[in-house]
């Protein structure tokens, strides 16, 4: 076996990912330093009630507020299908805690908090920091230059073996194309500065998008809006068709065009007069920091070339990505990801050539197109996160995903789908629940070998 070396290791985001990047960075004997523009940790789950002057977000000089969530979110997962692995998420019962199986998000953001002070990740971060710029140097180190917030007239330059990019991927907004819409006298607003149905009262809203926060959306504005439409391109009925148990929710069509006089033409010829369109239309990839002459791009939201969604093959090891898959569990791969980056940094296992890389992600891209994937779904994981999940496991030798934590995924996405104003509060995985919390039970009484 090669000797294990330590890197000093730059980690961007004290988010999720992160944190759970530092953590395992550290486990691995590196020296990681953590940059977050924030002054706390938990990145999405610090909830705002500040929004973007720019309601859709288009100005790419407005202040940018990071996170995307509403006031009344809760998780669209059950607490032990998102729990990291080697810190369970269990059902605290004390004070300001909010026990349900899928908490409001103040409950995600104390769990967190709680890891970071479990593993004290805390004294790695500096708050209210900003990476401006991270490039390779010619000694081939990589350069970073962060900004001290209220000290923006000074930066500072360090030099790192590696970074580790964790910035999230729902901050900057993506708009659906709607011919006419820069005409359209109506407001238009991104789901990213949506915070509480108030603002919709009595208004004809128009939805763009069937997600996860749309169908929450919809449900919540329609308590206090005249009208709420949903558009999107898997209805294709010609007919009205209100929503099952709602007298002001209907599904239509894509919108067809935005009229000068206010009206909103939907596919098929129907037409209404409309007052707000909200768009639930998902988020870009935006790294404006990351400088790499070119070699690492995002076409389309695919950030590419990736090696496994974490690598470009040319600059590999020394830049990853944690976090960029979609429609998956996020936390415990990340953990997955994170302790893959940091065994392979330190020379524990190692990677394939450069240019077997390349010829890997080409042949990923090359299946995507015979699929008709298209471009934009590059990093959406629907249906195989646990192989890659596993597969990684595989590199680390560590222990692949819990059969448990794989049907709760399932059987959550089911109730979403089916029951999405119930399955947050009834399910039918208690069985799964238990085996959850004997494994948790295991890792909590060996807890003190684990770090
Ligand atoms: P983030 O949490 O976005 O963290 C990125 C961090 O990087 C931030 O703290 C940011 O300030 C920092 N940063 C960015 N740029 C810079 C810079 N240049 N310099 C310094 N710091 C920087 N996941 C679930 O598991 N369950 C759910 O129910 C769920 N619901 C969701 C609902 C919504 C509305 C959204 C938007 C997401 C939801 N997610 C959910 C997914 C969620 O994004 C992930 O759980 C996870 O929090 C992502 O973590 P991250 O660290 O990758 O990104």
């Amino acid at each position: 076996m090669p000797p294990i070396a330590a890197r000093d290791v730059a980690v961007i985001g004290a988010g999720a990912a992160g944190l759970v990047a530092a953590r395992h960075l550290r486990r691995e004997g590196h020296s990681v330093v953590v940059f977050e523009r924030e002054s706390q940790v938990g990145g999405t789950w610090i909830y705002t009630n500040k929004t973007e002057p720019d309601p859709i977000g288009v100005d790419p000089n407005r202040p940018v507020v990071h996170s995307s969530l509403y006031a009344s979110l809760r998780t669209n997962l059950p607490r032990e299908a998102m729990s990291l692995r080697e810190y369970p998420f269990v059902a605290k019962k004390t004070g300001h805690r909010d026990p349900r199986r899928f908490p409001g998000h103040r409950e995600v953001l104390e769990y967190l908090k709680d890891y970071a002070t479990e593993f004290a990740i805390g004294e790695l971060v500096r708050f209210d920091t900003e990476v401006s710029r991270v490039r390779q140097g010619e000694n081939g180190k990589w350069e970073v230059r962060s900004i001290k917030r209220k000290e923006e007239e000074h930066h500072l330059d360090e030099a790192f073996d590696a970074v580790v990019v964790c910035t999230g991927h729902y901050t900057d907004p993506r708009i659906a194309q709607i011919p006419g819409a820069d005409r359209w006298p109506g407001k238009q607003i991104h789901s990213h500065n949506y915070r509480t149905p108030e603002p919709f009262r009595d208004q004809v809203v128009v939805i763009i998008g069937s997600s996860a926060s749309a169908v929450d959306i919809s449900r919540e504005i329609a308590s206090v809006a005249k009208e709420v439409h949903i558009a999107s391109w898997s209805t294709s009925n010609e007919e009205d068709q209100s929503l099952p148990g709602y007298t002001n929710i209907w599904l239509r069509p894509m919108v067809e065009i935005a009229n000068e006089d206010g009206s909103i033409s939907f596919q098929h010829g129907f037409k209404i007069s409309a007052d707000i369109i909200l768009h639930c239309t998902g988020y870009k990839y935006s790294f404006p920091f990351l400088d790499t002459k070119g070699i690492v791009t995002v076409d389309d939201n695919r950030v590419g070339p990736l090696y496994k969604h974490v690598f470009p093959p040319s600059l590999a090891p020394w830049l990853s990505f944690v976090g960029l898959p979609w429609k998956i569990a996020p936390f415990p791969q990340f953990e997955f990801q994170s302790e893959w980056i940091a065994s392979i940094l330190s020379g524990r296992i190692s990677l394939p050539s450069p240019d077997e890389m390349m010829k890997d992600v080409e042949a990923f891209y090359a299946s995507l197109q015979a699929s008709c994937v298209p471009k934009r779904y590059t990093h959406n994981m629907t249906g195989y996160q646990f192989e890659y999940n596993d597969w990684i496991a595989t590199q680390c030798g560590s222990p692949k995903t819990e059969e448990w934590r794989k049907k709760m995924y399932s059987a959550a996405s089911l109730g979403r789908k089916e029951r999405p104003e119930t399955y947050r509060d009834e399910w039918e995985d208690d069985d799964l629940v238990l085996q959850a919390y004997q494994d948790f039970t295991k890792q909590i009484s060996c807890k003190g070998e684990t770090y």
